[in-house]
C-alpha cells in the first residue's frame, strides 16, 4: 500500500506526479528550497515539508534532508521524478534501507545502465545492437586510435559517466583524435568526476527514437511504443511526438522487442525508456537507457490513454502490469514542445528572474499542459529552467500540429526571455510540417529558426 507519497522533486514533474496521485487517493507531500517556499508545487500537494538551502546540493539533491522529511511526515514512498536524485543507486538504496517505497526500479538497474561503457557491454550480451565503437576498459589513446581506424571517422567521444549531453566530442581526422581525448577527459572530469571515455562512430544525422518500457514486479515487461525526439539543440531535445513519421509497424515491433530484451536482461521493474539511434537504411542502435520517468513522457500518454504516473505508482505497489502487449493502445498523433526561460539571441542562455507575465489558455480538445509555474514566480538560476511543456493530439500529425500552435499561440509568457517564439517557427517550418526528421534538423534550419 502506498498511503502518502513525498515527492522528492520541484515544478511541472512535481505538480504532474500529485496530479495523478490524488486522483488516486494518495496523500502527497512536497519538499521545496528556501526560494521555492511559495512555488505552485508546494501549493498544490497536501503538505509541504522545508529543505535548508537553496542551491541543489542544499535541497533537492540532499538524501539525509528528503528521507528526514519523509519520515517527519509520514511518507511511505517517495517519486524522485526526473532529474536530481532520480538515477542515483545510492539514494535508491537509502530509500530501502529506510523501509520506504522508491517509485523506480530497484539499485542495480540503476547502478547497471549508469555507466554507458558497462550498460554497452551487457546490452552487447543481450543482443541488442549496438553503435560500432569501442567501450573497453584499456584508456589509452594508442587503443582509441585502433578503434577508430577499425571503425572509420567520423568518431564520437563520450564520457562513459555523461548525461545531458555534456562532454561529446565529434572527431572528424586522426590526426585531431589525441588532442580530442585529452579535451575530452579533462572536460568529463570536471563534469562527471571520472574520465573514463567511449568512442562511437559518429553517425550522420540519425534520427533518435526511443522505446517506453515497463516492468512489472513478477517478470512481464511491455512497450509502450516510441516517441521521435530528433528535434534537439545541442543533442538536448525541444521537441518529442509519438508515433515516430514513417516508422513502419515491424520496425517498430522489432525496436520495442529489442528494449524489452534490454530491460529483461538487467532484471529491470518500472518505467524506463530505451534511447536508440535510427539510420536511414532502418538500422537502430541502442544508446543508453533513462532508468526514470522521462520529460517527454505525456506523449506517449497521449497516444495511448494511459497514465504513465499510475502505472509506476502501481507497480510498486505490487500490482501487476495492467495491460498486456496486445493490449497496449496506439491511437493518432502526438506533439510536445519544452517551454523554456532562456534566451534564443543570446546562444538559449539560461534566463532567470520575475515571469512578470504568464498566461496558460483553457485546453481544448486534444491539447495539456504540463507546468509548475504561475505569473509572478521568481525563475530561479539554480534550477532547470523548463517552465512548462505544451502537448498536443489528434487523429493524425497536421491535426495535432494545428493544435499545438494554437496551444502555444495562447500561452504568453512576457519579462522574461523564453524560447516561445522559437518554438512558434518550428512547428510552422515546412520541413518540420513534412515530417523529414533528424538530429541536425535544428542546425540545419538555425537561419529560419533564430
Ligand atoms: P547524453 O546522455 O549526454 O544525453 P546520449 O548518448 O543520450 O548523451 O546522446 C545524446 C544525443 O547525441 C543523441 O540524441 C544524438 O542526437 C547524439 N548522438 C549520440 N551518439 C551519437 C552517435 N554515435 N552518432 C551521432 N549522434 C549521436
Amino acid at each position: 500500500m502506498i498511503q502518502r507519497l513525498l515527492i522528492a522533486n520541484r515544478g511541472e514533474i512535481a505538480c504532474r506526479i500529485i496530479r495523478t496521485a490524488r486522483a488516486m487517493g494518495i496523500a502527497t507531500v512536497a519538499v521545496y528550497s528556501t526560494v521555492d517556499r511559495r512555488a505552485r508545487h508546494v501549493q498544490e500537494a497536501d503538505m509541504a515539508m522545508a529543505l535548508s538551502g537553496a542551491r541543489p546540493s542544499e535541497s533537492y539533491l540532499d538524501m539525509t534532508q528528503l528521507l528526514d522529511a519523509a519520515r517527519a511526515s509520514g511518507a511511505d514512498a517517495i517519486h524522485p521524478g526526473y532529474g536530481f536524485l532520480s538515477e542515483n543507486p545510492a539514494f535508491a538504496r537509502a530509500v530501502a534501507e529506510a523501509g520506504l517505497t522508491l517509485i523506480g526500479p530497484p539499485a542495480s538497474a540503476i547502478e547497471a545502465m549508469g555507466d554507458k561503457a558497462a550498460a554497452k557491454a551487457l546490452m552487447a550480451q543481450a543482443g541488442v545492437p549496438l553503435v560500432p565503437g569501442y567501450h573497453g576498459t584499456d584508456q589509452s589513446p594508442a587503443a582509441f586510435a585502433r578503434a577508430a581506424e577499425q571503425i572509420g571517422f567520423p568518431v564520437l567521444l563520450k564520457a562513459s559517466a555523461g548525461g545531458g549531453g555534456k562532454g561529446m566530442k565529434i572527431v572528424e581526422r586522426a590526426d585531431e583524435l589525441t588532442a580530442a581525448i585529452e579535451s575530452a577527459r579533462r572536460e568529463a572530469l570536471a563534469a562527471f568526476g571520472d574520465d573514463r571515455l567511449l568512442l562511437e562512430k559518429y553517425l550522420i544525422r540519425p534520427r533518435h527514437v526511443e522505446i517506453q518500457i515497463f516492468a512489472d514486479h513478477r517478470g512481464n515487461c511491455v512497450y509502450l511504443h516510441e516517441r521521435d525526439c530528433s528535434i534537439q539543440r545541442r543533442h538536448q531535445k525541444v521537441l518529442e511526438e509519438a508515433p515516430a513519421p514513417g516508422l513502419e509497424p515491424p520496425l517498430r515491433q522489432a525496436m520495442g522487442q529489442a528494449a524489452v530484451r534490454a530491460a529483461r536482461a538487467i532484471g529491470y521493474v518500472g518505467a524506463g525508456t530505451l534511447e536508440f539511434l535510427l539510420d536511414a537504411r532502418g538500422d537502430f542502435y541502442f544508446m543508453e537507457m533513462n532508468t526514470r520517468l522521462q520529460v517527454e513522457h505525456p506523449v506517449t500518454e497521449a497516444i495511448t490513454g494511459l497514465d504513465l504516473v499510475e502505472w509506476q505508482l502501481r507497480i510498486a505497489r505490487g500490482e501487476p502490469l495492467p495491460l498486456t502487449q496486445q493490449q497496449i493502445p496506439l491511437q493518432g498523433h502526438a506533439i510536445e514542445v519544452r517551454l523554456y526561460a532562456e534566451d534564443p539571441d543570446h546562444d538559449f542562455l539560461p534566463a532567470s528572474g520575475q515571469l512578470q507575465l504568464y498566461r496558460e489558455p483553457l485546453p481544448g480538445p486534444g491539447q495539456r499542459i504540463d507546468s509548475g509555474v504561475r505569473e509572478g514566480d521568481e525563475i530561479s538560476p539554480w534550477y532547470d529552467p523548463l517552465l512548462g511543456k505544451l502537448i498536443a493530439w489528434g487523429n493524425d500529425r497536421e491535426q495535432t500540429r494545428q493544435r499545438l500552435l494554437d496551444l502555444l499561440r495562447r500561452t504568453l509568457v512576457g519579462g522574461i526571455h523564453s524560447n516561445r517564439g522559437f518554438l512558434l517557427r518550428l512547428l510552422q517550418h515546412p520541413a518540420f510540417t513534412a515530417g523529414s526528421l533528424d538530429t541536425g534538423f535544428i542546425a540545419q534550419h538555425a537561419a529560419e529558426l533564430l
